[in-house]
């Protein structure tokens, strides 16, 4: 059995779903009034990806430091792949995944010298009062250089899991 070790980032401004993210896809759950402890934080995840393969994922929310914008560089250490969430509601949101995806190219790097892999989610996609049309996302996604980007609910639990085993996938393929 061989298993892989994978740490991932989940970064994006307050209040776009990060926490609940992280605990709807650990725990199983949604709970509106869970909220990790400031500071960072990571949850562990164990996947059994195929016969001969397990993958133990150790998922960091930033939980609190949104307000920097800017992340420490010790947060990104021996990071292999990120999340980057914004809310659909909120078109500031959608404008800070520049920031957050240019912070996180300009301070981690795969071992062979290549960017990290990042997938973008579009969280909350259940609410009615979207601002960010699909089409603006899809142009964002493939000029800032993400790996593909995904609509989601954690609240619905809709591509919470697929979103994952999409990043996942990237980062075993160039490993
Ligand atoms: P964080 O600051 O990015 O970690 O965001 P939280 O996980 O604390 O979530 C912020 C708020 O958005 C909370 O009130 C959540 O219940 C709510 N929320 C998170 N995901 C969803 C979702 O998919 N749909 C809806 N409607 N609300 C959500």
């Amino acid at each position: 059995m061989n298993e892989h070790l994978l740490k991932i980032l989940i970064i994006g401004d307050g209040n776009v779903g990060k926490s609940s993210f992280l605990h709807r896809y650990v725990n199983g759950q949604f709970n509106k009034t869970y909220k990790m402890t400031m500071g960072v934080d990571y949850a562990v995840k164990l996947l059994h990806w195929s016969d001969k393969e397990k993958v133990r994922l150790q998922l960091w929310d930033i939980a609190g430091q949104e307000r920097f914008i800017s992340m420490n560089r010790i947060y990104y250490k021996g990071a292999l792949g990120c999340v980057v969430m914004f809310d659909v509601t909120s078109s500031a949101s959608f404008l800070s995944c520049r920031h957050w995806k240019r912070d996180l190219d300009n301070k981690a790097m795969l071992p062979n010298g290549e960017s990290i892999p990042c997938i973008l989610l579009a969280n909350k996609c259940d609410l009615p009062q979207r601002v960010v049309p699909p089409d603006s996302i899809d142009r964002f996604s493939k000029a800032n250089g993400f790996i593909t980007w995904m609509e989601i609910s954690v609240k619905e639990n809709k591509n919470v899991g697929e979103a994952m085993r999409r990043l996942v996938q990237d980062i075993l393929s160039v490993e």
